[in-house]
């Protein structure tokens, strides 16, 4: 291991917290939430609506249980969500959507990239006893699996106007929906008005330890109150933490956008790498996905060498590994990722 500190682009999970966030943290108020009587929480959901143009949200304790939330809202057992094969809610919440609800989910390959309309359309199943019900879309933006790119959002209009057209119901999966809104300039509440339910996280970019919410109609965060009690999400003295998220609300927003600088840093070290290419095409915001040549050795060695270098990165495929940037992340610690990336190959010339 080298000597100077370790530069940990796993994931954005790995942010701590913050010494001006902790002290808020040490200092909240805090009552019994599940008697609805914690001030840190209800503040925080406010803003939290308030950001997201919507009623109301729920505080819950990951962007797992928001989205199994939403699913348990919106649909019956033998209903049918509609996502893409690499969504969040359907790859990596260890099957919930079936085991906890009894949710088919139907999975469609996008033609190019994100999910379009045209992905999309003849899709909705007639009403036939035969079938399954379709009822749900669930989008996800950015989308961590497809580059962390952003959705259009013309496309996620047009998605929506067709779901309502046959009575669906929209989620959106905007566990980075933040990075979304400072990568393009478009409001939380211009997206979410597409959207029945929205999920966010704290914990991602936003550098908060734990949370994340859901956020809806007044009806909705109603019901899902009883879901979130039902799944062990009824949290006592949770301003504590949500406090910790109220925090990052307000002072992490505005900086993502050097996440994104740094992303760059990295995306460009990337190209200019022999046996090393962007596995998504260019990057948008903080995710930086890469494919390794066999060549260069499999991902999890590549990773191994990185990791000897004191950079850490996930391998997420035989021959893909991810790079993330995030809070504790500086322009200096991109740069020297970089560096090594760009030295990876033994012919490489810098
Ligand atoms: C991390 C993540 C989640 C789940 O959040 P957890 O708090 O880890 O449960 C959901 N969706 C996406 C796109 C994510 O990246």
């Amino acid at each position: 291991m080298s000597s100077s500190p370790v530069v940990d682009l796993r994931s954005d999970t790995v942010t701590r917290p913050t010494a001006a966030m902790r002290r808020a943290m040490a200092e909240a108020e805090v009552g019994d939430d599940v008697l609805n009587e914690d001030p840190t929480v209800l503040r925080l959901q406010e803003r939290t609506a308030e950001l997201f143009g919507k009623e109301a949200a729920l505080f819950v304790p990951s962007g797992t249980m928001a989205n199994q939330i939403a699913v348990g809202l919106h649909c019956r057992p033998g209903d049918e969500l509609v996502c893409d094969p690499t969504a969040h809610v359907y790859l990596w919440e260890g099957g919930g959507i079936s085991r906890l609800w009894g949710v088919t989910p139907r999975t469609i390959e996008p033609e190019h990239g994100l999910l379009q309309l045209g992905d999309l359309r003849g899709k909705a199943r007639p009403d036939d006893s035969h079938y399954a019900r379709t009822r749900l879309i669930c989008l996800e933006n950015t989308q961590n699996r497809k580059g962390g790119k952003v959705h259009p959002i013309t496309s996620v209009a047009e998605i929506a106007g067709w779901a309502r057209a046959h009575g669906l119901a929209m989620h959106l999966d905007g566990a980075r929906l933040m990075n979304a809104v400072v990568a393009g300039g478009i409001a939380a509440a211009e997206w979410a008005r597409y959207f029945d339910t929205v999920a966010v996280c704290y914990s991602k970019g936003l550098g908060a330890p734990v949370g994340s919410a859901l956020v809806g109609s007044h009806d909705a965060i109603h019901e899902a109150h009883r879901l979130r009690k039902v799944l062990g999400g009824g949290m006592r003295q949770a301003g504590i933490i949500a406090a910790g998220a109220l925090h990052a609300l307000e002072n992490h927003v505005e900086r993502l956008a050097e996440d994104h600088r740094n992303a760059q840093i990295l995306a460009r070290a990337v190209e200019e790498s022999p046996g090393l290419s962007l596995e998504s095409g260019p990057v948008e915001t903080n995710l930086v996905w890469i494919a390794v040549e066999p060549g260069l050795g499999t991902a999890r060695e590549v990773a191994g060498r990185l990791k000897a270098e004191g950079v850490l990165v996930s391998v997420l495929g035989a021959q893909v590994i991810r790079a993330c940037t995030h809070l504790d992340v500086s322009e200096a610690d991109a740069s020297r990722a970089a560096d090594l990336f760009r030295r990876l190959a033994p012919t490489a010339q810098a």
